[in-house]
């Protein structure tokens, strides 16, 4: 669908409007109400309780200016679920009928036309301008001789409409110039319609042409297109990992890790970014987009740096990665949020905790704690992030029996886990395990049942149940090979 305004010096300013309903897949209908409306007010409520959208209005039929009512001059026809409007016998105008593909263009009473299960509308114009690409006057009325603002209809062979609205007095056309121009536009079939103060065009909710009188006259009946929005594919959500600290932070502040007594050392940044790796898949596999504000196993990006960065994209939800220190003996997991985020990251984090009593209740829920301004747990990617925001200590690394269990690519699993399933539920995705089956390990027990099955001795079913002298004897008797 396109429009092109175009001085000319024949025609002046012509306003051209072009779109092919079934190429394009748009809607043309004839709308009117009882009363007689602007044309940038009149909208068809069918189409829009679709979820059609207005992509361009013009004037249509001729009516009478005396009545407040919408009664057009003659054949007024609108079905297939469009409004209906009024129908008359009349033998003064031709008419333009839509089909949902094709424009004809004739002289057609109203039985021609009213319950026909293919006519979308029918409706009286005035005069032909084009037959059968041929210049072909028929039915030519009194505004035929002079120049006037004109709004002309047309369609191509190839099934393209073509509008034409022109500027307003003293610009104008002859009905003769009309059927030139509307022929010069590659129109097979054309017809004239209303005119004068009448014409006017909106396309994408605006006026195009200069109006005659000054002003939108109150019309009786438009012509709308209408597109079909575009199915919206719900864009994703985009989480932040903030992988906590950086490879270099043990190293360089002696913090965030710990030396352990055969003297190497054990850097939280390594655990985190293990969490931060396996997270950014599942949440990926999810349908999430995942943004990294700390590259895993790197050097460290300044705080300060990473919120910026974080607060200048389109991020929904930011999730600090990082493990504990503390006391001897403390122990567990705990999830913080700001003070003053009582929806949605205290949501997540509420959530967060539910779902860790799930995956892993052997490990001490020290539950959701609050970041406040002034406390040593202000912390900083909490306080300063313009997006909800939480910060998860999945567990105390000062705690050698705690880091030991923790550390594994099992509790890893198990961590992510817990994110990926409240991100799920925290947005409203559907939630698929991506938790690693735990191997089955065949116990001694196991293996003798199956045994006894081979072997015809048991069927595998009612196990604590006694057994009788006779039951021994039979399976004695199978086992012994006779
Ligand atoms: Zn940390």
């Amino acid at each position: 669908m396109k429009l092109i305004t175009k001085k000319t010096n024949r025609y002046g300013r012509l306003h051209i409007l072009e779109f092919n309903p079934q190429k394009e897949n748009l809607l043309f209908l004839s709308v009117g109400y009882k009363h007689r409306e602007r044309l940038s007010k009149i909208k068809h409520q069918w189409a829009l309780d679709r979820g059609y959208e207005l992509a361009a209005s013009f004037n249509g039929a001729y009516f009478s200016m005396n009545k407040a009512t919408s009664d057009t001059l003659g054949l007024d026809y609108r079905d297939h679920g469009f409004i209906h409007g009024y129908t008359s016998k009349d033998d003064t105008t031709m008419e333009a009928v839509w089909d949902g593909q094709t424009l004809t263009i004739g002289d057609y009473i109203d039985t021609d036309v009213v319950g026909s299960p293919t006519i979308h509308w029918a409706q009286s114009l005035s005069y032909s301008l084009v037959l059968d690409g041929k210049k072909d006057i028929r039915k030519r009325d009194g505004n035929y001789w002079g120049k006037h603002p004109r709004t002309l209809l047309g369609q191509r062979k190839d099934g393209t409409i073509v509008v034409v609205v022109t500027d307003g007095r003293p610009a104008g056309l002859t009905g003769s110039q009309s059927a030139d121009l509307m022929l010069e536009l590659g129109c097979y079939n054309a017809i004239n319609c209303d005119g004068g103060g009448s014409s006017e065009m909106t396309f994408k909710g605006k006026i195009v042409n200069r109006l005659s009188g000054g002003y939108e006259r109150k019309i009786a009946q438009a012509f709308q297109v209408y597109s079909k929005p575009s199915p919206k594919t719900p864009s994703k959500k985009c989480v932040c990992l903030d992988i906590g600290h950086g490879s270099d932070t043990w190293e360089k502040t002696g913090g965030k890790g710990i030396r352990l007594k055969d003297g190497s050392s054990w850097e939280e940044h390594d655990f985190n970014s293990k969490v931060g790796i396996s997270l950014k898949k599942k949440l990926e596999k999810a349908g999430f987009e995942v943004y990294l504000s700390q590259q895993p196993n790197s050097t460290e990006i300044p705080l300060y740096k990473r919120v910026d960065d974080i607060n200048g994209r389109n991020i929904d939800l930011v999730i600090s990665l990082h493990a504990n220190a503390g006391e001897v003996g403390a122990k567990g997991y705990e999830v913080w949020k700001w003070h003053g985020d009582t929806t949605k990251g205290g949501v997540f984090a509420a959530k967060w905790i539910k779902n860790a009593k799930e995956f892993v209740p052997d490990l001490i829920n020290r539950g959701v704690k609050n970041c406040r301004p002034g406390e040593r747990t202000n912390f900083y990617i909490v306080r300063k992030t313009t997006m909800p925001c939480i910060l998860i200590e999945h567990f105390f690394f000062t705690d050698n029996a705690e880091r030991k269990k923790c550390d594994t690519t099992k509790y890893v699993d198990k961590f992510t886990e817990i994110s990926l399933k409240t991100a799920c539920e925290y947005f409203g995705v559907p939630y698929t395990s991506q938790l690693s089956p735990t191997p089955v390990v065949e116990t001694e027990r196991d293996k003798a049942i199956k045994w006894a099955k081979t072997k015809g001795i048991s069927d595998g079913k009612n196990l604590s149940n006694n057994i009788t002298k006779e039951e021994l004897i039979i399976s004695l008797y199978k086992i012994t090979n006779h």
